[in-house]
């Protein structure tokens, strides 16, 4: 029995350290995570501006989805224009829209809202968004 109860006391003991050690190492992983936490907004706020950059013209025609979209005069169009038909014009209800918008339209679906739309029969500007329809038309939402 003697042997039994040194043996138990050491279990103790050793389970006690154990304890011990892990509350340590936990401490330790939250104090880094924390740091690493406060670090990263940081880092992260910088690059974001190059993937700002939008090229148009490396978008597939989302019509045909065939040709890569080409820059004209007026519009952004399909590569394969005489044929499928689709395009962006540069402005749209007296307001110019941005590669941003452009490159919304095409792969949301919809731009996020535009100041100062003149919509035919509205007396005032609208402020909306554009939306490209199941014909590949775009309306105001
Ligand atoms: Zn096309």
């Amino acid at each position: 029995m003697e042997t039994f109860k040194q043996e138990l006391i050491q279990m103790v003991v050793d389970i006690t350290t154990e304890v011990k050690m892990n509350t340590g190492r936990m401490i330790f992983i939250k104090e880094d995570t924390i740091e690493i936490k406060e670090e990263k907004p940081k880092k992260e706020a910088k690059p974001k501006e190059p993937k700002e950059e939008i090229s148009i013209e490396s978008l597939t025609c989302p019509k045909c989805k065939s040709y890569l979209l080409k820059k004209g005069k007026t519009a952004y169009g399909c590569g394969n224009f005489q044929v499928c038909g689709f395009k962006i014009p540069f402005e749209f209800l007296g307001k110019q829209l941005n590669d941003k918008n452009v490159f919304d339209l095409l792969s949301k679906g919809r731009t996020a809202k535009i100041k100062g739309l003149a919509i035919p029969g509205n007396p005032e500007p609208v402020n909306a968004k554009l939306v490209m329809t199941g014909e590949f038309n775009f309306e105001v939402e």
